[in-house]
Order: C-alpha cells, then structure tokens, then sequence
C-alpha cells in the first residue's frame, strides 16, 4: 500500500495503544499534537485498517483486498474526507493589489475553512448502506478548519452516528474546537518523535544533514522534511542572510512577501527571534546555529525589552500568517519592529 496510508516508524507503539485500549471502540478519535509530526500519516492508516477486509494481526491494513485497492485509487465509497474547500486561482492577484482587496480577503478565508455545505453534504454519504455492511469512516482535515456552524452540523452525526460508522479528527489546535465536538471525541495525544529515530527516518528519506533539520523544525519531521526541499533551503538561506544586517530595509524585502511565503517568513522571524533571545541569554541557538555568530552580535546590539516585545507580537501573529489579508503589509510591519530592535 502507498505509504500515504501507512503509520510512521515512531507511532508503532501508540498504534498497538489504538488496537487495545478503548479507542480500539470509540468512534470518534480527536488525533492531535504539534504540526509536522505525522497526525496525517496515522490518521490515514486508522481510516485503512478500519476498512480492510483483512486486517493483519497488528491491525494494519493488508494493502491487498478490494478495499485497500479503493482507498488507494481514491473511490473508496465508505470513505470521505473534508478538508477546507478549494483556494481561489485569483488570490495572487488579489494580495499583489495591496489596498482596496477587502472584499477577496473575506473570500480568501473563506476558502480555508470546512464549511456547514461541505458538512451537509456528507448527509447521503452517512445514510447510504455501507458496502456488505462494513464499516464508514470520515476523516476531517485539519478539524479546527471547521467553522461554527461546520462543527454544529457534524456535532449532530457525532451525537447519534449511523451504526458502524468511525469519525476521524486530526487538529494542531484543538483549543479552536467547540467544547461540545471535543467531549464526543476520545482524544488521542501524538507527541514529538524521539529525535534519533527522527533522523533516521529523515536520512532514510535521502535528506542530508538530518540533525540540524530536524533542530530547525523543532523536531518536527515532517515539517523538516518539507524543508529539505533545495528550493526551501536557499529561500530560508537568502532570507536569513537579510535578517543579519541590522540596517535592512524593510520595504524591499516585504515587497516580495505573498501568499506562498507569508507563513515561511513568519516562522523563520519567529524562530530567528527564540535564537536572538536564547544568545542573549548565554544560550546556544536551537534553529540557525550556523549564524551563531551572526546572531551572538545582533543579541549583544538589540534593545532587550523591545525583543521580548517582538517576540510576543511574533507568536500573536503567527495565527495570522496562515491568512494575512495583505501579505506585503503584514511583513512589513513585522520587519519594521525587527528594524527598531537595534537603535
Ligand atoms: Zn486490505
């Protein structure tokens, strides 16, 4: 079976949890802990081996029967999964218009979330007789997408769910989840992976220098696999060599700032910050240590109060990288603070 639909290395143990313990019966599982660790990998193999026809042992799908063979070539028809709609193709041209892109921005965060049709719309899906009365899964991607009135519609099949059918929730913020979803779901906590079983797998993935990805990711696999990309790795090398010049210019580097790279920059100040506040503090930097001393001579320069202002305005703003309404002005302002950190 494709290995979109198989656990990873590191969540063999919490898998033989899900096969004996109560979440073996619960039919809602609220998956959750940090992005980039794989919620997405286990929830897809919890959605395969509920459906196989025959499971091995450890539960796993066998990747062989009929079901497998439709999950795999997407027409499953016991499966659905939700996911925020698609984005609009006019985005780019939006952000590029700067001012005056009020009423796409609306539109704009529409499209990132799961919406009460798409929830609605599952109404036939949850009626239908499953194939020879096996089982119905629906897997909801990334849950706190719902919106209210997306989490009341699903709340009413989660309270009175048809008969055999398994509801799969995957959220790197669960906080954003109503209270009542979250009570019908049995939680399910994915922690960080062990670092060295990480990096195994990381190398096994072709990605050299696994180690120091893997630190820049926070220990997030996934996320440092995804940054191993040669394209992401000379965008975070032309960015960071920006951020080391105290007198950069603002403007010129937030100018290129867009829809795709928005939320990059956002977390590469973000975790540039932790590394400014951990030299400052005697520390060594836990991201970017190859611009340790790059940042020990910005530590030594920055205004100690501003810092810690800046890297509170970081973390509040980080939600709000996902879905800037101008991504040029939303950079700007941040590069502004960074600017006003070295008097
Ligand atoms: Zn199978």
């Amino acid at each position: 079976m494709d290995v979109q639909w198989q656990r990873l290395p590191w969540q063999d143990a919490l898998w033989r949890q899900l096969h004996s313990g109560a979440a073996r019966s619960h039919h809602a599982l609220l998956l959750r802990g940090p992005a980039g660790i794989g919620k997405g990998r286990l929830a897809r193999a919890l959605v395969a081996a509920s459906l196989c026809q025959r499971p091995a042992d450890d539960g796993s799908a066998c990747g062989l029967c009929d079901a497998c063979s439709w999950l795999e070539a997407g027409n499953h028809p016991d499966f659905r999964r939700v996911s925020p709609a698609a984005t609009l193709a006019d985005e780019a041209e939006a952000e590029s218009d700067g001012e005056g892109a009020e009423g796409k921005a609306s539109e704009k965060k529409a499209s990132q979330q799961i919406t009460i049709e798409q929830i609605r719309g599952l109404a036939g899906f949850m009626s239908l007789t499953t194939h020879r009365g096996g089982a119905r899964v629906l897997l909801v991607e990334p849950a706190e997408a719902m919106n209210l009135a997306a989490a009341n519609a699903l709340l009413k099949t989660l309270e009175e769910p048809p008969p055999g059918t398994r509801f799969v929730l995957v959220s790197s913020q669960p906080r954003r989840l109503p209270a009542t979803v979250l009570s019908r779901c049995l939680p399910i906590t994915l922690p960080l992976p062990a670092a060295a079983e990480a990096c195994a797998w990381l190398t096994a993935q072709g990605v050299e220098d696994a180690a120091a990805l893997l630190a820049q990711a926070a220990g997030r696999p996934l996320q440092a696999l995804e940054a191993a990309d040669p394209a992401r790795t000379l965008a975070r090398r032309q960015f960071l060599a920006q951020l080391v010049r105290p007198d950069l210019d603002p403007y010129a580097i937030a100018e290129k700032a867009n829809r795709d790279n928005v939320a990059l920059w956002a977390e590469w100040l973000q975790t540039w910050c932790h590394d400014l506040l951990r030299v400052r503090a005697g520390g060594a930097p836990r991201f970017h240590g190859e611009h340790q001393r790059d940042l020990s001579r910005l530590a030594q320069l920055a205004h100690a109060g501003r810092l810690l202002d800046w890297e509170l305005r970081l973390r509040q703003a980080r939600w709000e990288s996902r879905q800037p309404v101008n991504a040029r002005l939303y950079c700007d302002a941040l590069l502004i603070d960074y600017r006003a950190l070295f008097p």
